[in-house]
């Protein structure tokens, strides 16, 4: 097919170098010859400085991120037929994964090679996230390509998200087929939990799927009567798996009301062991000095924080907001206690991380070991020649002394 031709400065073909494992960013300096007059959002085709193809991807000029490449073979021009498969692949490759759950991500993005599309089944209602002009465009088609590989019913789309800014969209919540559930909040099972999760108005699509993994490891260290602080609990996963397992206190702590009230309705939605359940409704970084100041102690504690770092520029004050969370929880573990850390910032790299425990573990005069080192579940892949995909990054740490 047809379409305008985009020329980068690199040679790359020719040195041997397959255009499939490239990265699929193009930035705009990259660029040595661009079409004019083209709008957001539309295909172009990419050569390399010697002519040689590269691949097609969506085009928008008033990103940095000028080019997102689709596809790699100069037959298979990306229309609708194109996308369908992607997104078909992408559905039919996560019946095969371990997941426990009638809640996932079926497409990540330039992880299942679908660069700007999210979509997120949780039970019978899809949420999908066009972050990308390119993808913006094609709405209508992947709602119906959704409609018929997985029988959606009702699909809302989550595109309130500052991200979208930088392609010069504008931000959107709205329900694209059927209807929207009533009352909002809809039941998910997760491993043997239930979880409410309010899809229209809830964080991010409505629940954090990506730690469904994570949840069940950090309650496979939990031991009857434990006393566990759940920090950044939003709609209080770990607890409910603490209590699962057998924890005997849970104390949970949001600067959300919404989330705190979500959180204790997924608590008494699966009775557990938990004696004592406390709701505390603060900044995580003055609670945390206020249990240092009582002499508070935990036997485990859960650091699940937002992104702090959201591009690689927030690095330094990330660093800082790290340090201080892990360094005041590692000083109110009790002695062999069980701290599980999380950042889920990707600007913000696994060995920055591992240097924050360091110097908090240095800082707060605590001995502690990585017994587990965490990442994002399976329905969230990293791409390998993409690092940006990795994003999750878990510590399950324990207290020698
Ligand atoms: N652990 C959760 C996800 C946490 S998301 C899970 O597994 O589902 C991060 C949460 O931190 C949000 O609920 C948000 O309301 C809360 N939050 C953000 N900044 C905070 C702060 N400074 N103090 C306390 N809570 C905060």
């Amino acid at each position: 097919m047809p379409c305008p031709n985009l020329q980068i400065k690199k040679n790359l073909i020719r040195e041997g170098r397959a255009a499939r494992l490239l990265h699929p960013w193009i930035f705009s300096g990259a660029i040595s010859q661009a079409p004019s007059g083209i709008e957001p959002g539309s295909v172009v085709r990419v050569t390399d400085a010697a002519g040689e193809f590269v691949g097609y991807g969506h085009f928008n000029p008033l990103s940095s991120i000028a080019v997102r490449l689709l596809s790699f073979d100069e037959d298979k021009f990306p229309d609708n037929a194109f996308f369908f498969e992607k997104i078909r692949d992408s559905i039919m490759r996560r019946r095969g994964f371990p997941i426990r759950s009638d809640a996932r991500r079926l497409i990540f993005s330039e992880s299942d090679l679908l660069p700007g599309l999210i979509v997120d089944r949780y039970a019978s209602v899809h949420v999908v996230q066009t972050l990308t002009a390119g993808m913006d465009r094609i709405k209508g088609e992947i709602c119906s390509a959704i409609a018929e590989i997985d029988g959606a019913e009702t699909i809302i789309e989550r595109n309130d998200c500052e991200i979208r800014k930088l392609e010069g969209l504008e931000p959107r919540k709205s329900v694209l087929m059927g209807k929207a559930p009533e009352p909002e909040a809809i039941l998910i099972h997760e491993n043997n939990f239930r979880f409410e999760l309010e899809p229209f108005s809830g964080q991010k699509t409505g629940f954090y799927m990506d730690q469904r993994e994570n949840r069940a490891a950090v309650a496979s260290y939990v031991a009857p009567g434990m006393e566990m602080l759940d920090c950044f609990s939003f709609s209080g996963g770990f607890s409910v798996y603490a209590s699962g397992a057998g924890a005997a206190s849970l104390t949970l702590l949001d600067e959300s009301e919404s989330s705190l009230a979500l959180a204790r309705r997924n608590l008494s939605n699966n009775p557990g062991s938990a004696k004592t359940t406390v709701f505390i409704r603060a900044n995580a970084f003055k609670a945390l000095r206020e249990f240092r100041d009582s002499r508070k102690s935990f036997d485990m504690i859960i650091l699940d924080p937002p992104k702090f770092a959201p591009s690689s520029s927030d690095v330094e004050k990330a660093y800082r907001a790290y340090k201080d969370i892990n360094l005041f929880a590692l000083k109110l573990l009790k002695p062999g206690g069980i701290l599980a850390t999380f950042s889920c910032s990707s600007g913000f790299q696994r060995q920055k991380f591992f240097e924050v425990l360091c110097a908090a573990s240095r800082d707060a005069g605590r001995c502690v070991s990585i017994v587990s080192s965490l990442t994002q579940a399976c329905d969230h892949p990293i791409r390998i020649g993409f690092p940006e995909s990795e994003y999750l990054k878990g510590f399950i740490l324990k207290a020698l002394d």
